[in-house]
Formats: structure tokens, sequence, C-alpha cells
């Protein structure tokens, strides 16, 4: 047998040499020499009698085992068609289906860096936790519009997928990534966006460097170092980007969901504010600008230093939040806002910091007791100052506040405590509306006015289980309960649903269905938000009789109070069990703003801040459910892709694969379950009208319009060749390969 052409020579690149590795190390019994390997018939074969090129393959090779890895993977190739193809590429080609069985798989792809797998048209995706050489536009391009057994599998080949779908259907495509908090969500969005500039490749260079900027300048405001992940999101985003009708990417949009504003007044120990505020305090302190916004160059603001000290001195001996803050900067520039826009934004931040330092102390006279002031007004002025309001204004708001009684406007004074949390008040609405505004100000910035298609993708905040888990964790697990549901729709139930009413024969798959979990979260007026959003307005409420009100309406398995502590109470998710704290929930979730605030705000000399201020201040009911809600609502009318991130240790290491860990994931994701269902099932249902549609073509002559027939259904599906197919009462039940098959026809005819 002449041994087979293994790879297009174009196809070589740095990085793909592991791949090729993966398919030759097997011939050696040791690890050979280069001039070993340069006698391999494979090698000697590639291109002829160039030996630089063989010469470099064989280094690459060499250089690959040297790594580590080493090919245990069952690799077939194929003569005929010039491409090789993994049969462990995609676990539905598995012949037992246990949990043990794709945990094996997993675990010997993850050593061999084969982080990518597939089941059917879902992408796994396992955090390699270190920086892999497979995402060069060489890889872009090796993944651009070929068939998907081509090569190994890739986050590209999704979004490759997804963009294909949209060209060739003209319709949106939704891409949804999940995944607990570190298992690489963000990391995958990028990859994506990156993927799908290079394929919508448009004329114009600067749009599509625009839209690159997009992620980081959004991700230096909403994301943050937290106990699991340094870079964790904490916010939910969904990122559309629009293409023509050709393909060609002409604008983007962004929608967040849900920013944890808390973080800004407070973190937990080992946790860090939003990243923007250590890049601009160490920029401005290496630019010697700090004195130019007030703030002190010895000791860094209150709301930044967390770990007394720690900040300075990772300011001071490294530059690397320097670096990010000239980073921010440039994005600013280049996706377009005004010199004037930023210099407003880096007024409010700066205002922010300061406002932090704001401190309070009790006048006691023998009259009043609950009376505070300012003792020592620098910071006080200094905020002022950069917000462009009134100093002695904004005190008055602070440590006092207006009340109405029968048509009479009472002053009221403010205790120390009141006070402070009006300061923190007033700091969280500013980050907060500033945020917003940065995202619209993008949108506008980036917006396009001609109609076309568009991909979106979701990447929320992930799962999270700390020591202490407050509101925010609530929101943010509840979050992604929701995300897991969608999924669950998608695979499992509208599938089985179809069979039935198409009269179809397909084996059921039983799945875990968090639907009961969902309710007791959602459902009105008895849902736990509902009664949150109830207790909330008792102005004599506390977290006590909230958590009170919660163990008396909340009765079923997935929710228990724990004996001995008082404001605890536990949650079955469908990823695990959750202990919350609850303690200041009623204040988060009624995030109120005295009128006080918004009224002094609204008098800033600083345009920005009047703007983010000008829009009334109504607030109904719980932000939480119904942004997501109208999150999902948007997702529905796309076209879905999964991709799934699994972490697969909790030390950040690389190579590390945690056995537990994994099969944790894998399970309350329903992995299995998605595996069976892919392998039984019938992923695509194509109505036969919608299906002649799409394919007439194959059966058809160009010019002739065939009815939406099962006859023609038919005519096509055998022309095609293909097998397995099933015809309903209405749809086309195809597996999850013949779309990309069926397409590639398309393309070929
Ligand atoms: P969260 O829910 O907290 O936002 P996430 O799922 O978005 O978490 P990421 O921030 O994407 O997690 O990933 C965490 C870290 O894992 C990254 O900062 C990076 O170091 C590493 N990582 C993830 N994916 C990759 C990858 N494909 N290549 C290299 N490193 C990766
Ligand atoms: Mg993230």
């Amino acid at each position: 047998n002449p041994p087979p052409t293994l790879l297009h020579p174009e196809k070589w690149c740095r990085g793909f040499n592991h791949f090729i590795s993966q398919c030759l190390i097997k011939d050696f019994e040791k690890r050979p020499s280069v001039t070993h390997l340069l006698e391999h018939p494979f090698i000697k074969q590639v291109h002829g009698k160039d030996m630089s090129l063989q010469k470099q393959l064989a280094e690459l090779i060499q250089e690959q085992q040297q790594l580590g890895s080493v090919a245990k993977t069952r690799y077939c190739t194929s003569y005929s068609s010039n491409i090789y193809y993994s049969l462990d590429d995609d676990l539905v080609n598995l012949e037992v289906l246990d949990e043990d069985t794709i945990i094996h798989q997993l675990q010997k792809r993850y050593a061999d860096f084969q982080i990518y797998t597939y089941v059917g048209d879902i992408l796994i995706a396992l955090n390699p936790f270190q920086n892999l050489s497979i995402y060069s536009p060489q890889f872009s391009k090796l993944y651009h519009g070929v068939k998907r057994s081509s090569n190994p599998p890739h986050i590209f080949a999704s979004a490759d997928a997804a963009y294909q779908s949209m060209v060739t259907f003209s319709k949106d495509q939704c891409i949804i990534i999940s995944g607990e908090s570190g298992a690489g969500k963000t990391e995958s969005a990028h990859l994506i966006v990156q993927h799908l500039t290079f394929l919508g490749k448009a004329n114009n260079r600067a749009l599509r460097e625009k839209i690159l900027q997009v992620n980081p300048l959004v991700e230096a405001f909403g994301n943050a170092c937290t106990a699991i992940n340094d870079n964790s999101s904490r916010f939910g985003k969904y990122l559309e980007m629009m293409f023509t009708p050709t393909g060609a990417v002409m604008g983007a949009k962004i929608s967040e969901y849900l920013l944890e504003k808390s973080r800004v007044i407070k973190q937990a120990v080992g946790e860090k504010n939003f990243h923007i505020f250590y890049y601009i305090y160490a920029g401005l302190y290496h630019q010697k600008k700090l004195s130019e916004y007030r703030l002190p160059d010895k000791k860094p603001p209150r709301y930044i230093d967390n770990e007394t000290g720690r900040v300075m001195h990772d300011i001071v001996t490294k530059d690397s939040y320097g670096r990010q803050f000239e980073a921010i900067q440039h994005c600013f520039r280049i996706i377009g806002f005004t010199d004037e826009e930023v210099y407003s934004v880096y007024r409010i931040l700066t205002g922010i910091l300061n406002t932090g330092n704001i401190e309070f102390a009790a006048i006691s006279s023998q009259h009043q007791t609950d009376k505070s002031e300012v003792p020592d007004p620098e910071a006080l002025d200094n905020a002022a100052a950069l917000l462009s309001i009134g100093s002695e204004e904004l005190q008055e708001a602070l440590t006092s506040h207006c009340v109405v009684t029968r048509g009479e406007t009472i002053i009221r004074t403010n205790t120390v405590d009141k006070a402070a949390d009006v300061r923190d008040a007033m700091s969280k609405a500013l980050y907060g509306r500033l945020f917003s505004w940065i995202v619209n100000r993008i949108n506008t910035l980036l917006h396009n006015a001609e109609s076309g298609m568009n991909v979106g993708i979701l990447d929320i905040f992930g799962f999270e289980n700390f020591a202490r888990n407050s509101f925010e964790q609530l929101c943010i697990n509840i979050a992604n309960e929701q995300i897991q549901f969608y999924f669950n729709q998608h695979i499992f139930a509208l599938e089985q649903m179809e069979y039935q009413s198409e009269g179809i024969d397909a084996a059921t798959v039983e799945y875990e269905d968090n639907r009961p979990l969902l309710d007791m979260f959602l459902q009105k007026p008895m849902g736990l938000l509902s009664l949150l959003d109830e207790e909330s307005r008792f102005p004599q409420a506390t977290d006590l009789t909230l958590v009170d009100k919660f163990e008396d309406n909340l009765r079923c398995k997935y929710f228990w109070r724990p004996k001995g502590v008082e404001l605890s109470f536990g949650i079955q998710h469908y990823a695990g069990k959750v202990l919350y704290d609850a303690s200041a929930f009623l204040e988060k979730n009624r995030d109120t703003l005295p009128a006080d605030i918004v009224v002094v705000l609204r008098t800033s000399e600083n345009k920005l801040l009047q703007q983010l201020f000008s829009s009334p201040l109504t607030k109904t009911g719980t932000f939480c459910t119904y942004s997501l809600m109208d999150l999902l609502s948007k997702m529905v009318v796309g076209q879905p892709h999964f991709i799934r991130c699994i972490k697969p240790n909790d030390d950040r290491e690389a190579l590390m694969f945690s056995h537990e860990r994994v099969l944790l994931q894998l399970r309350y994701t329903g992995i299995l379950e998605t595996v069976k269902i892919r392998q039984k099932g019938y992923s695509h249902r194509i109505l036969f009208e919608e299906f002649v549609k799409r394919y007439y073509y194959l059966a058809f002559k160009a010019h002739e319009t065939p009815l939406g027939s099962r006859e023609n259904c038919l005519a096509i599906l055998e022309k095609s060749k293909l097998d397995n197919w099933i015809l309903g009462k209405t749809k086309v039940f195809l597996k999850y390969y013949h779309i990309e098959q069926l397409n590639l026809f398309l393309r070929e005819v």
C-alpha cells in the first residue's frame, strides 16, 4: 500500500504539528531522531523532494514529542479523500456508552492536547489552562468551509458551521456557550469572534479592527478576579455579529445582562474590583497623572484596596496594569469614542474611587443623635470636582434626605451608616449606568442600518459555588439554570415531542429536567423571586423575615433551611447544592438610589454624567428574571449551536484531569444523555416545504419550482444517496451529519 498523503502541503503550519505527529508517531517504537524521521515514507513523500520542508516537518514532530504528546489516538486515514479522520473525534461513534467510556475518552484526548471533542453537532471544550498554538490565521484557513471530518474538532469548526448555516439559509444563528466559572466560556467566545471576523472578510478593515476591540473593552469594565477565575465575567453578554446577505461582516451589537454592581463597593476576601479600576489607577500612576485626577499616590483608594498594600505593590513592581490601561485607551480610540467622551469616562471612574474614600462621623448633640457629617472634606471635594457637581450639594445629599408627607417636604438627617449606604449606592449607580452607556455607545458606533443576518454569541457568568454565596451568586446561578433549561428544551424536549407528533418511532432518552426547579424560582406569585420582590416592598421586612417567607412558601425538595444558621438557605441546583447567605438580600434586590442623589448628579456639568441620570429611575420587579427572559426570547429566533465548556481541574493546571470533577460536570450537563440522543435521534427536523426549497437543486433543474411535497423530498433524499433519514407526517428527519453532507452536495452542484 502506498503511504497515504495525510495533508495537503498548504495545510502545514506550525501548531498543526501535533496533529500530524499523532498520525506518524505510532509508527515509531521510541522517540525518533530527526534523521530517523526523515527516513519515514510519509515525510519522504511530502512535497516531493523539498528537503527543507521535510526537515522542518521532522523537527516539528520531534518538538511535539518532546512536549509529551504521545500518539495514542486511533487515527485512521482516508486514502481517497486526502484527509485524515479519527473515530475518536465524536463521542457519538462510541460503541459502548457509559460514563466510564466517555470520561476515559476525554481524558485520553486531553493528554494528547485534544481539548475539543464532538457530540454530534455539539462541541465539548476542555479548558487546556495553557496556550495552545492552534488558533493562528492558518488554523482559521484550515477550518474554512471544509467538511467537519477533514480536521480534528475545533472551536473554529463550530463557528464555521454557524456561519455557513447563516449564509446558506439566510437565517440568524446563535451560539450558546455554557459551563461553570473558569471553564473557558469567555475565551471560547473570543475565538469565535476571531474566526467569524476572518470568515466575514469585509473590505472594510477598520470595521473588523473595531469588532475585535469590543470584547476586550467591555470585559475590562465587566470582568474581575474572583476566587475561581482571574478574569471572571461579572455580567452576561450577548454579542451579535451582523453580516450582509453574502456573508461580509457589517456591524456588531452587544447586549449586557445583570452586571454585578455590588463589586464596585466591596469584594470578598481574595477577590478584586472590576479590572478597569486597577488599570486606570496604575495607568495614571505611571503617566504621573494621579494628581490631575485627584487620586492619592501612596495608598490606593479604598474600593480597590481590598488586600491592603497589595495593589500598590503590584502597581509599582509590575507594569501589566499600566499596559492594560494603554490597551484600553487604544480600544476606545479604535472603536471610535471621542477624546471628550473618554475623558468623561475617566472622570467618572476616578470620581467613583474618590467617592469611596468619603468617610462619615456622627454629630451628637443633645437633641439629635442620628446626624452625620463629613469630617475630612478632601475626598468629598475631590469626588465633587471630578463629577463636576457642587461639594456642599453632594454632602447634603449624602447626609440627609427629603421625605414628602401630606404634601409637605421635610428634610431628615442620615445616620453614619445610612450615609455610607447612600454613598455606596451612588457609586454602584454611577458604575452601572456608565457600563450601560459604554455598551450603548459601542452599539451606536458599530451599528449598521442595512438589514442583514447575524450570528449571536452568548457568554454569561458561569455557575458559582463559593464558601459564602450571596444574592449575586443566586442571580448568576438562576441564569445558568435557565441556560440549562434552554439546552434541555432544544436537545431533548422539542426533539422527542416531534417524534410523537410526527409518528416517528425513535427511542426516548431520559434526561434530568430542571423545569420544576425553574418554576420554584420564577413562578408567579409564589416563586422565590416573586416572594423576594414582595418582601422588598415592605419597609419593615428584614432578611430574616425573607428567609422565613421562603421557608413557609417554597415547599419542595429543592429548597431547605439548615438548622442553627438563621440567615441561610440551601438550593439544590442542577449543578449541585449551594448554600446561600441571605444577609443584605433585600437591600441588594431593592437597589434603590435616593432621589436626592439623582437630583445632584443631574446638575453635573459633565455632559455624559448628566445623560446617565436623565432617564427616569423606575425599576419594576426583579430585573434578574426579566433580563434573562428577554435574552432567551432573542435566542429562540435563531438556530442554536451549543458549546459546553468543561473545567478539567480546580487548580487551573495544564494537563491535569480530575476524573471526579469532569464526571460531575458531564453528569449535570447531561452529556451522556446528549450522546445517546445524538446517536439515536434526528437532530434536524425540516418541514417538507422548507426542505424542498433548500435542496431542490440536488434533484431538480434550477428553473423548476417543485412543490414542497413528501414525494419531492423523497426524490431529493434518494438522489443524494444519504441513509438513515426518516420522513414524518410533515417533516424530514435528519441526523446531525446529514446537514453537512447536503450542504456540501449543494456547493458541488
Ligand atoms: P466565568 O464564568 O468566571 O466568566 P469562563 O468560563 O468565562 O468563566 P474563561 O475566563 O474563559 O472562563 O477562562 C478562564 C481561564 O482559563 C482563562 O483566563 C485562560 O487562562 C484559561 N483558558 C480558557 N480557555 C482557554 C483556551 N482555549 N486556551 C488557553 N487558555 C484557556
Ligand atoms: Mg467568562
